[in-house]
């Protein structure tokens, strides 16, 4: 069974190689935003064949063909996630990193209000969040 991001390649008319179709995998199953680094050891786990370059290459090819998102968080790292079915936006924990995924209606409907204001349809935006927890650390 091909998962998801293998369907979206065939139906753009890319050719699956193997090691293409493990990276594809790797990067539907993941459920965060792995850099290159990170898919590269994910996908050395499957094949050991598998060298960096060619991780660079093929998420470059993903992205270009529009099934593949490149974040960065501002650390300077690109990372990666398959487009998803629904859109969402992104908050960072800029002590530990983490990334948490959110959708907020009243953020979505302000979004489209702006760009109506200035005259505009809204059809894509980004929004990241860098955030620190609110229960400061040191103080407890
Ligand atoms: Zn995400």
């Amino acid at each position: 069974m091909p998962d998801r991001l293998e369907r979206l390649c065939i139906e753009k008319g890319m050719r699956m190689t193997d090691q293409r179709r493990v990276i594809a995998r790797v990067l539907s199953t993941s459920e965060d935003h792995p850099d290159v680094e990170e898919l590269y050891a994910r996908a050395s786990d499957i094949d050991d064949k598998i060298s960096i370059a060619t991780v660079y290459r093929t998420v470059r090819l993903f992205e270009e063909a529009g099934i593949l998102e490149r974040h960065d968080f501002g650390d300077g790292r690109a990372r990666y996630e398959e487009v998803p079915e629904t859109h969402h936006d992104h908050l960072i924990d800029v002590q530990s990193g983490q990334v948490i995924e959110f959708r907020d209606e009243e953020i979505e409907r302000l979004q489209e209000a702006v760009a109506r204001k200035l005259g505009f349809k809204l059809v894509d935006h980004r929004l990241e969040l860098y955030a620190v927890p609110l229960s400061g650390k040191s103080e407890s």
